[in-house]
């Protein structure tokens, strides 16, 4: 959710600024803008809608060697040439980008126009360039340490000042912010994909840090300012995992990733000798992991539909009671935290604000959370006390579909963990292991089938409702396919469990309601085909999911796609895979902009 990034060297910086705004467009945004500083001081281009506007706006030359760029999904203000960033004050010589929300902007603001300030915005982040114009002592990360105190609420924040060629200054509060090191150059940026062609090291801030940069050098510094030694990790990514590879959409292309990036979720985790898994960031040995007799995961969107098949997982493998909880549910309720229960926080970007509220709550009420992350180094990862990494790489799709199946990847293995420590037997854990090595290959027998998913999201994408059914593990992976349909294609969709669908969902039935089921073969298959009978019985349309060979599934729906067989707590990373490619055709028969749906955005960094 909105992007930002800054530059100092002597590349050409609209080439700089821009490519590395293109790369963040992912993260979903309304308006966009760069500020560079020039031998006349500071110019700013912004414009509303697509980043191409902008891009036609600005000259493909300019000569700077300093500037900052933002992409805006609007929060305070509407969204306008005026409102976009970056914003500056009153002398023009100050300019900001800022992600995040400044709570109390309203008594600033009120107080700044008091003293003499002109605000030309009604944004909450105008307050910043006025209160740096107002504490401006010629030093400019002073000034910027001068007025942090003051801001309530989030940032990720950049500041640039005409007197001052050459140097950016950033920080930032519960909004990420990353450094990037090239050769003579130096970026900041909310992630590593702005800055992956360049850099060839990072620096991950942490709350509570200023940071200067130059072309040659920079320097960290905290609110006393103390310096602040950090390590410098290598460039995680290569360019090439922020391009489309001759796929039509980065959607696309991550759905058929899966076959690698669950492998690589699974790479030196899975130990077939001791029948176990090994996950080595837990931070916790196996005494307490024994000693674990509840466990929580929190998530929000997809990860909270991930959280409940991990729950599941460790229910039905482990018998360890376990369920998930949406985050913006558990941060504001009385939380209870039970003796020997584990928290887990799920987080594709690691910055979920939903989510990261929830874990700074639990932490302070004294739980201990892991974490669940792709993005290394993102701000829930290092506020976790230990946690998980799933490596499915940078997911650039808003609507998240590789991530999804690396995060039950992970939570299957540490299910896998947790039994063989209980009850499990060693023949179990191995029978197991070799059913989920065998997911990656499965998993391309269903993408194989991508043909047939497209022609029923022809037959079937002119229906404006659907209802998605499954029981059991597959329930969450019902809830999953329903969202993913209707956040691309704007199609109604809703997940509802088969066994409940005569307490109520069943009076929506009739031959203008699809019913898409998944009946993997489990001991509720026999209960999955009744339901099924009974919406047919009121002559809706049925769409089954299915093992393959379940000739009476096939027999008795209107259309089936199948997938190979597999240990039946298995069967969501199977299933899973049609109802992402069926979402993902119906989106594109029916014109959307598949990578960036309308009103959401990528990584959630606000409330
Ligand atoms: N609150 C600021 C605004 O509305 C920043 C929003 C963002 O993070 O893009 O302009």
């Amino acid at each position: 959710m909105c992007g930002i990034v800054g530059y100092c060297g002597r590349k050409n910086i609209s080439e700089i600024l821009l490519g590395g705004l293109k790369r963040l467009e992912y993260r979903g945004y309304d308006s966009s803008g760069i500020a560079v500083g020039t031998d006349n001081g500071i110019t700013v281009i912004r414009r509303v809608g697509k980043l191409k506007n902008l891009i036609d706006a600005v000259p493909s030359m300019l000569t700077a060697q300093f500037g900052i760029g933002h992409t805006r999904w609007a929060t305070h203000g509407e969204v306008s040439e005026e409102n976009s960033h970056p914003h500056t004050d009153c002398s023009g010589k100050i300019a900001i980008v800022h992600n995040g929300i400044i709570e109390n902007y309203q008594q600033l603001k009120d107080r700044l126009i008091a003293s003499g300030h002109k605000f030309k915005s009604q944004t909450d982040t105008e307050v910043i360039a006025h209160l740096l114009e107002e504490a401006w002592d010629g030093n400019l990360t002073a000034s910027v340490r001068a007025i942090l105190p003051m801001l309530r609420g989030t940032y990720g924040l950049i500041a640039m000042h005409a007197d001052v060629p050459g140097v950016l200054v950033g920080a930032r509060r519960g909004s990420p912010l990353i450094m990037g090191i090239g050769k003579d150059e130096m970026f900041l940026a909310s992630d590593a994909s702005a800055i992956a062609s360049h850099a060839q090291n990072v620096v991950y801030l942490d709350d509570g840090e200023i940071i200067s940069i130059s072309e040659t050098g920079f320097s960290i510094t905290d609110a006393d300012n103390n310096d602040i030694k950090k390590p410098i990790n290598d460039m995680e990514f290569e360019n090439d995992d922020f391009e489309k590879n001759g796929f039509p959409h980065f959607m696309l292309k991550e759905i058929f990733e899966q076959t690698e990036s669950i492998s690589r979720g699974m790479a030196g985790r899975l130990d077939l000798a001791a029948a176990t898994g090994k996950l080595g960031g837990l931070n916790m040995n196996e005494n307490q992991l024994r000693a674990v007799r509840r466990v929580v995961i929190v998530g929000a969107g997809t990860s909270y539909f991930a959280g409940c098949i991990g729950a599941n997982f460790l229910e039905s493998m482990a018998g360890i009671p376990a369920r998930a909880e949406s985050a913006s549910e558990i941060a504001y309720k009385d939380i209870i935290i039970e003796p020997d229960t584990l928290y887990f926080v799920v987080s594709q970007s690691g910055e979920t604000a939903d989510t990261l509220i929830a874990l700074r709550e639990l932490k302070r009420k004294g739980a201990r959370v892991l974490g669940v992350c792709n993005a290394v180094g993102s701000t829930i990862a290092r506020e976790t006390d230990g946690g998980v990494y799933i490596h499915s790489g940078p997911e650039i799709a808003v609507a998240s579909t590789k991530a999804f199946t690396s995060q039950i990847t992970t939570f299957a293995i540490f299910a896998l963990i947790m039994a063989r420590l209980r009850n499990m037997t060693s023949v179990q854990g191995e029978a197991f292991i070799k059913a989920f090595q065998a997911i990656p290959s499965q998993i391309k027998e269903v993408l194989e089938q991508d043909s047939a998913i497209l022609a029923l999201a022809k037959k079937y994408c002119g229906y404006p409702n659907f209802i998605f059914l499954g029981r059991g593990v597959c329930l969450a992976a019902a809830y999953e396919g329903a969202l993913k349909l209707k956040e691309i294609s704007y199609i109604h969709a809703e997940g509802v469990g088969a066994g409940d669908l005569k307490h109520g969902p069943i009076s929506l039935i009739s031959e203008q309601m699809p019913s898409l089921f998944l009946v993997p073969n489990d001991g509720l298959r026999q209960k999955n085909i009744s339901n099924i009978k009974e919406v047919k019985a009121r002559c809706g349309k049925v769409i089954a999911i299915c093992t393959r060979g379940d000739n009476e599934i096939a027999e008795t729906v209107d259309d089936v796609i199948e997938v190979p067989e597999t240990w039946p707590i298995l069967s969501p990373f199977l299933m899973i895979i049609p109802l992402q490619l069926f979402a993902y055709h119906c989106a594109v028969l029916l014109g959307r902009d598949v990578d960036q749906p309308r009103n959401l955005a990528k990584s959630v960094t606000v409330e």
